[in-house]
């Protein structure tokens, strides 16, 4: 059974849980799901992957950072200390991938700028194409970050009108939509398959 563990401080969390399993009973693999909320829901659960769903990322900072959850630096650790673990981030999850705010590393060798497009109003919803999906995928843009450099080592993972909207580094996975939030389970089943290749 592949544990994937889902960073609960604030956001978009529920639905990545229904677009997991959605996507877990499409390739007929049983996952179990792990709510994060504290570093010790971290060590208990074990995870084999993990996602960072979107939301408000400097509250997910202040929550994450406080001494009562202490989440965000063991999650931090989590990908660090070994580099082949699955781990998706969308938008606000992708802000914190790229900047960790730790005085360490980026977990994906990109720069990021918050609330890139402008405000809620400017949110939007549009067709992006996935060079990693190798096809259209329905972009869901809310308050969205946009990468404003992005290393040679990084592969695009998804495109909008030209410009990159999806990074992947091995096996990080930084989105700046929000893929839950449409029917299309790709990203997620890509995450299932990448934690069965190293974990299955
Ligand atoms: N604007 C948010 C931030 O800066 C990200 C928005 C999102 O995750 N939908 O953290």
């Amino acid at each position: 059974m592949l544990r994937i563990g889902l960073v609960m401080l604030q956001g978009a969390r529920h639905v990545h849980m229904s677009a997991l399993q959605r996507a877990a009973d499409e390739c007929s693999i049983e996952i179990s799901l792990h709510e994060l909320r504290m570093a010790s829901d971290l060590v208990e659960a074990d995870p084999h992957a993990l996602v960072l769903p979107g939301g408000e990322s400097t509250t997910m900072r202040l929550t994450g950072n406080h001494e009562t959850s202490g989440l965000l630096p063991a999650v931090f650790d989590w990908i660090r200390n070994d580099p082949s673990r699955p781990v998706l981030g969308t938008c606000a999850g992708a802000i914190l991938l790229s900047d960790p705010q730790d005085g360490g590393a980026p977990l994906i060798p990109a720069s990021i700028d918050r609330n890139a497009y402008g405000s809620q109003s400017d949110s939007f919803q549009d067709e992006v194409y996935s060079e990693m999906l190798g096809r259209e995928f329905p972009g869901v843009f809310i308050r969205a970050p946009r990468f404003d450099s992005i290393d040679d080592s990084a592969q695009v993972a998804a495109t909008h009108e030209g410009e990159v909207v999806g990074i992947r580094h091995g096996n990080r996975l930084a989105l700046t939509f929000h893929p839950e939030l449409s029917t299309d389970t790709g990203f997620h089943r890509w995450l299932i398959e990448a934690t069965v290749e190293v974990s299955g």
